[in-house]
C-alpha cells in the first residue's frame, strides 16, 4: 500500500481507536462488573465468538440508564486519542466523508462526534431505548452493528457507488470492512491484535492519530 492514499470516504471505528476507552467494558467497571465485561468483550474482538452472542449479554448485565450513558459520552472525551481533532479538522477541511462506524453506544459517542464536527448521520452505532425515568429498556437488536459482519453491511450502504474508502480501526469487526472493499488501517496504538496486524493493509502504533494525517490525502 501506498503512503499517500487518496479516498473520497473515510470511516474510523470509535473505541479504542478515536477515544482510548471500550465504553461497555468502561460501564461495567462502573456497575461492578468489570472483569465478566472485559472477558466478553475481548473474545468478540478477537474474533474467538460471534458479536452478536455477547452484546446483549453485556447489556443485559449492565443495563446503563440514561446517567450511565451521560458518564461514558464525557469519559470518552476525556480519554480521546491524542491528534483526533487536528486528524478530522484536516479530512474535514479536504471534503472527505468521514463516518464513525462502531458497535458502541450511539448516544455515548455522539457528544465527542459533534465536537469533532460530524453530522449525527455520520455517526452509525447501536441505539439505546430507555423508559421515561431513565432507566434501560433494551437496544436496536436490528442493528447491523451488534452482530459480525455488520460493519461490512454499513460501509457498502454509506458508498453505494463504490467510491474509494478506508476503514481506521483496532478489532476483527473492522477488519471486515475489506469484505466491502475498503482499504483497512489498523491502528495498534491502545490495543494491539495480531490478527487485525496481519490481516491490514496497514498497520501503525504509537500514542497518537497523528500520522495518519500523512497517511490519508
Ligand atoms: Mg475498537
Amino acid at each position: 500500500m501506498s503512503l499517500k492514499l487518496a479516498y473520497a470516504i473515510v470511516g474510523f471505528d470509535f473505541d479504542s481507536t478515536l477515544s482510548r476507552l471500550e465504553g461497555i467494558d468502561e460501564l461495567g467497571v462502573r456497575s461492578g462488573m468489570g472483569q465478566q465485561m472485559a472477558e466478553l468483550t475481548h473474545s468478540a474482538m478477537n474474533g474467538q465468538v460471534a458479536l452478536e452472542s455477547v452484546y446483549g449479554q453485556r447489556l443485559a448485565l449492565i443495563r446503563p440508564d440514561t446517567a450511565a450513558i451521560a458518564w461514558l459520552a464525557e469519559r470518552y472525551i476525556a480519554e480521546s486519542v491524542p491528534g483526533v481533532e487536528a486528524l478530522f479538522e484536516q479530512l474535514l477541511a479536504q471534503n472527505k466523508t468521514v463516518h464513525i462506524i462502531s458497535g458502541g453506544i450511539r448516544q455515548a459517542i455522539l457528544p465527542m462526534a459533534r465536537k469533532l464536527g460530524l453530522p449525527d448521520e455520520n455517526v452509525h452505532a447501536v441505539e439505546l431505548y430507555f423508559a421515561p425515568d431513565g432507566s434501560y429498556r433494551g437496544f436496536d437488536a436490528d442493528s447491523p452493528l451488534a452482530r459480525s459482519g455488520g460493519k461490512a453491511d454499513v460501509c457498502r450502504t454509506i458508498n453505494p457507488n463504490g467510491f474509494d474508502m478506508v476503514m481506521v480501526g483496532d478489532g476483527q469487526t473492522d477488519l471486515e470492512s475489506k469484505q466491502a472493499g475498503a482499504s483497512f488501517i489498523g491502528f495498534g496504538g491502545v490495543v494491539n491484535r495480531l490478527a487485525v496486524r496481519q490481516g491490514a493493509d496497514y498497520f501503525f502504533e504509537g500514542d497518537s492519530l497523528t500520522p495518519l494525517m500523512d497517511l490519508i490525502h
